[in-house]
């Protein structure tokens, strides 16, 4: 029997490169032989609490070797992974239990009072006693069991930015083949020291960082949880080579004071994606002397379907790239034809990295994947005579103001250049008179200020009258997915003035 999927590979690793560095948390180095055996043992440790392949294993906790050494061992007996986001309510996190049919769940202290508070009844395994599951197992466990590429490897929730998470279903094939779309743009190699500084349960973070360096034999720093000075310190003291980050993290260290004097010297090429990236951040980067990539894509992708790669990135500002080697991207109409060059479209995505579909919910399968395997992806994008895709913004976002359609994503990059904005979300709301106007929400620098007087002076000339926001709300912070992503719905629902 054999296992074809992301269970093999830390034996093979093992074999390959046995002492080089796999992972570093904190103080604690772990080689690829030790962790080849760590998970071998708690692989050994899942079968001996009953746990059989096709069965799932949900983890919930901030980022930890743990996270990593209980993918692997669910992998190599053919089970199923379930990373839970670890922000979410002890409701939210039983929903997704049973909806995913977990067998088991393990999880770190941090969510003792989420978990006490679940009523789901499954075993639950603290890191307390995790560490005794690996060291009692008295034999490895072999890597005997049959897995194919189809199988499903993983059940990753969706950030649930537009609505309930949904569970995609992840084949091992889906995130091998993304895996090699990542190393077909980026440059990873076995002396890459990635950054794990988004949330592992995060499609990102997970197949689009760690995974692919891996794969080569790398080193991923694993960070608890994001902070940016914490970041920086980190980045300086491994030599990090590579990293991923979403927007939101990307524009807290070009805020930082050290930005500019960081040393960032090791770093070869930052990655970001998963929203909107404003134009003047990425300038930011570009002007510190840093290579700058934006990245497109989604959960059920795998994730990546778009990307810029290094030597485009200066000349394509603002640009999420072309379509990753081994996928297929269109833009399309309406009426599902493909769009032409600078009209916008809705983006489908087609290939080995492509998502089956959602776990048990043939509706919203039905509903996003079409019958010859695109996956409708809900965001409308243009795409320029050289084939470089901009992402405009989400279908579901977008709204009509006297007829005009609003891409919220191009009024916030606008609001953003704003040198008191730090943050900003842009909504539709309903009008007498336009149909629909536009609500922006800031977050301001400390000590400055800014009316919607300023604003309406400050973008007009830089957008459309149509497009300029009729209201403006300062905020402390805005509501945000476990991603780091802002949920526009809370903000729709907020009364107007
Ligand atoms: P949900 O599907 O639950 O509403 P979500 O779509 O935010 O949440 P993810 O799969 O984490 O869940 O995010 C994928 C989405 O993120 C894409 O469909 C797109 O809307 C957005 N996105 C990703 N990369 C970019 C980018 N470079 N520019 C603009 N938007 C992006
Ligand atoms: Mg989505």
């Amino acid at each position: 029997m054999r296992n074809e999927g992301l269970g093999s590979w830390p034996a093979r690793r093992a074999l390959i490169s046995p002492d080089r560095v796999a992972l570093i948390y904190e103080d604690r180095s772990t080689t690829y032989a030790q962790l080849h055996d760590r998970v071998s043992r708690l692989a050994a440790g899942l079968r001996e609490a009953g746990v059989v392949a096709g069965d799932r294993v949900a983890y919930l906790g901030p980022n930890h070797p743990a996270f990593v050494e209980t993918m692997f061992a669910t992998y190599a007996i053919g089970g199923v992974f379930v990373p839970l986001n670890f922000r979410l309510t002890a409701p939210e996190i039983d929903y997704q239990l049973a909806d995913s049919g977990a067998r088991l769940l393990i999880y770190g202290p941090e969510c003792e009072a989420t978990v006490s508070s679940s009523v789901t009844p499954i075993p639950r395994v603290p890191l307390s006693s995790y560490e005794q599951m690996v060291l009692s197992a008295d034999e490895p466990a072999a890597g005997d069991v049959a897995v194919t590429l189809d199988d499903p490897a993983c059940i990753l929730y969706t950030s649930g930015t537009t609505g309930r998470p949904k569970g995609a279903v992840l084949t091992h094939g889906n995130v091998i083949w993304n895996s090699y779309n990542v190393l077909v743009c980026v440059d990873v190699a076995g002396d890459t020291v990635t950054l794990t500084s988004a949330p592992l349960f995060h499609v990102a973070a997970l197949n689009q960082c760690l995974l692919p360096t891996f794969l080569k034999g790398g080193c991923s720093v694993i960070m608890p949880s994001w902070d940016v000075d914490a970041c920086f310190d980190l980045i300086a003291r491994h030599r990090v080579t590579w990293m991923f980050g979403v927007t939101t993290m990307f524009a807290g260290l070009a805020q930082s004071p050290r930005f500019a004097g960081a040393d960032l010297s090791s770093v070869r090429n930052m990655m970001v994606g998963g929203a909107a990236v404003p134009s003047a951040l990425i300038r930011s980067y570009q002007e510190r002397g840093l290579t700058f990539c934006q990245g497109y894509g989604m959960t059920e992708t795998a994730p990546g379907a778009t990307f810029l790669e290094a030597p485009e990135s200066a000349a394509h500002v603002g640009s999420a790239g072309v379509p990753v080697m081994f996928a297929d991207v269109r833009c399309v109409g309406p009426d599902l034809t493909p769009v032409g060059v600078g009209t916008p479209g809705e983006v489908q995505v087609r290939g080995p990295n492509v998502s089956p579909g959602y776990w048990h919910d043939h509706d919203a399968t039905a509903a996003a994947f079409t019958p010859d395997g695109w996956m409708r992806t809900g965001d409308i994008a243009v795409v320029d005579a050289g084939g470089h895709y901009f992402i405009v913004d989400r279908l579901k976002d977008m709204y009509v103001s006297g007829g005009e359609n609003v891409y919220p994503a191009e009024v916030e990059a606008a609001i953003f250049e704003h040198p008191a904005v730090l943050e900003a979300a842009v909504v539709g709301v309903p009008d007498a008179r336009w149909g629909e106007v536009g609500r922006a929400f800031v977050v301001l620098a400390p000590g400055a200020s800014l009316d919607l007087t300023d604003l309406s002076g400050f973008l007009t000339g830089r957008l459309g009258r149509y497009k300029i926001p009729k209201y403006l709300d300062i905020m402390e912070a805005l509501p945000r997915t476990g991603s780091n992503k802002v949920r526009k719905a809370p903000l729709r629902e907020l009364p107007l003035p």
